[in-house]
């Protein structure tokens, strides 16, 4: 089933004079499918994250995401940004139940699931701490828990640890890849970063700048679950490889 369907979609930002963003997207992204969008600053990434928020609008083209055109932002679609975006005055486990109890949700349909997404992200032993007592991944843990505690089924993904130190960002691919093995939610991971795009996704898209545009699908032949291993194999280093070609070739 195909989740997510966009077809020949434009997206450009007015102003004197206009900045053209995106031209003629097509993506499709199946359910549980693992989808990295890669490719340099300002090629649109994030106005294409954005847009299947429902945080902006298509100037042309489609995007259906469950069947359904985008009409404005839903729990159905999580977004994560390069900083989670908690409540400082609240603990852990109070940003993570904010959205089902503001919600009017009765506790018993999310305290459970709540504790769960707790402890798939590995932080069941700090539910009591306020986020300025936790490290940068940690805050980015919590904020996947909350996201999958209000039940989002897509989760957008903005550069979610380009601001971690190399070692986090390894250990938060790992805890990102056992989520996703766990749950399979449809994922839609940005980065600039080769390395990372393979070793996570199912599929890549390589984009291009000037205007925004999807220059190449490659399908990662990587096996699941990965490891840390994965990304010193003849298949990866191949594939990087050929990225790297991919990129340096393209002049807009
Ligand atoms: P990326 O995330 O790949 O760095 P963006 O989607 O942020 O790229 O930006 C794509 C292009 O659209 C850039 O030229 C950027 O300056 C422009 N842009 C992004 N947001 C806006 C906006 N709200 N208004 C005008 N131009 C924008
Ligand atoms: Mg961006």
């Amino acid at each position: 089933m195909s989740n997510i369907h966009i077809q020949g979609l434009d997206k450009t930002y007015p102003g004197t004079p206009p900045v053209r963003a995106l031209h003629g997207i097509d993506l499709t992204v199946a359910q549980g499918e693992f989808v990295a969008l890669l490719g340099p600053s300002g090629c649109g990434k994030s106005t294409l994250l954005n847009l299947i928020a429902g945080f902006e609008f298509p100037t042309g083209g489609t995007l259906q995401v469950g069947g359904a055109p985008v009409e404005a932002p839903g729990p159905s679609r999580g977004v994560v940004f390069q900083e989670a975006a908690l409540f400082p005055w609240l603990t852990v486990w109070e940003n993570v139940i904010f959205g089902p109890r503001v919600q009017g949700m009765p506790k018993a349909d999310y305290e459970g699931r709540a504790e769960e997404m707790l402890r798939i992200v590995g932080l069941s032993d700090f539910k009591n701490h306020l986020p300025v007592q936790l490290s940068g991944g940690m805050r980015q843990r919590v904020g996947i828990a909350r996201i999958l505690t209000l039940g989002s089924r897509v989760l957008l993904m903005d550069e979610p640890f380009g601001a971690l130190d190399a070692q986090t960002r390894l250990t938060m691919q790992e805890l990102l890849l056992s989520v996703w093995q766990q749950l399979k939610p449809t994922i839609i991971f940005v980065t600039h970063d080769i390395d990372e795009a393979i070793f996570l996704a199912d599929t890549i898209y390589v984009m291009s700048v000037r205007p925004g545009r999807i220059q190449q699908r490659i399908e990662v032949p990587l096996g699941r679950p990965r490891t840390i291993t994965d990304t010193t194999s003849e298949a990866f280093n191949t594939m990087k490889r050929d990225i790297l070609h991919l990129i340096r070739h393209d002049h807009g």
